[in-house]
């Protein structure tokens, strides 16, 4: 009898994927003003969209502080979405510590231990945003308790049961939804928070709409369908406690960054996607059980 040996599976997967390579270069070359002259503002880099009504008066400001108005304007919209996130992070003691999952220029992270005065770790796919995010921590002098880590958020590397909470801000989109939440069913503690905030598609019209498929190409991105968080979730041991629509809470800046100097040219697609009901800006705050 003779045995013949399988032909061996092609290279092993590469630790970071094609497809997370270019998330990363893309990220490492982002420079749009609309992510950093709104950080300029007072030092808190975010890039997240944001919520609230607007004040539409700087609309008619005179020309020389028309543009300055309205990125303070802009930045204190995005800031109240990042405070909205932090409202949900539940009780977080000094001690705790927290998971800024694909935390971008490092906002975020500065706007949770400025509230807790906790420990928060961010992590992202890009080498620049990580070194720009580290600088932060250090100008406003928190970088004993705020640190920053280039890292796979599929894949962290961080000890099982290590977080007390985990938040992703506009990152899951980006990511495979059932391997992201398993293994933050493995980082959170029992008891444990997790929040996202999101762009998602409503599976109620179906597919993605045309719109909808411009942003992802925009952004290189893969906005999930509504029922996929709610879906893998529930698989992972993450029971939802709120889910709030921020779809009409967020149209409002989208309008106004519509008219801005800053418009980067995705904001028709956003805006009609809203409108027509095929995409909404969800959060998501769960348990882990
Ligand atoms: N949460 C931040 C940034 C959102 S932009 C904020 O609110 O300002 C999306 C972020 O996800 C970027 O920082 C990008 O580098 C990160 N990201 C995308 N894929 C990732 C992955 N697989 N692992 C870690 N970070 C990732």
């Amino acid at each position: 009898m003779t045995t013949t040996t399988a032909p061996r599976a092609g290279a092993a997967a590469p630790a970071i994927s094609h497809y997370q390579k270019s998330v990363a270069e893309y990220w490492n070359r982002e420079k749009n003003p609309v992510n950093l002259r709104l950080g300029d503002v007072d030092g808190f880099y975010h890039h997240h969209y944001g919520v609230g009504d607007v004040d539409w008066s700087v609309l008619d400001a005179p020309q020389k502080s028309r543009d300055e108005r309205i990125i303070a304007e802009l930045h204190r919209l995005e800031s109240a979405q990042a405070d909205l996130l932090a409202d949900h992070l539940g009780a977080v003691n000094p001690d705790d510590r927290l998971l800024d999952s694909g935390c971008g220029r490092g906002g975020g992270s500065l706007v949770a231990h400025k509230r807790f005065n906790c420990h928060v770790d961010g992590i992202s796919i890009s080498e620049t945003q990580v070194a720009f995010a580290t600088t932060q921590a250090k100008k406003h002098g928190v970088d004993d308790k705020v640190r920053f880590h280039l890292k796979n958020m599929l894949d962290t590397g961080f000890d099982t049961g290590s977080f007390r909470t985990i938040w992703n801000n506009e990152s899951t989109m980006y990511v495979d939804l059932p391997s992201l939440f398993a293994e933050y069913a493995r980082l959170l503690t029992r008891g444990g928070r997790y929040v996202t905030i999101t762009g998602c598609y409503n599976d109620t019209y179906g597919l993605p709409s045309r719109e909808v498929s411009t942003i992802n190409a925009h952004y290189i991105c893969d906005i999930h369908p509504r029922s996929a968080y709610f879906r893998e979730m529930a698989n992972n041991r993450l029971v939802p406690i709120s889910v709030v629509d921020l779809t009409a809470a967020t149209i409002p800046y989208w309008e106004l960054r519509a008219q801005s100097s800053l418009c980067t040219g995705i904001e028709d697609a956003f805006l009609t996607a809203y409108k027509n009901g095929s995409f909404q800006y969800l959060l998501i705050a769960a348990d882990r059980i």
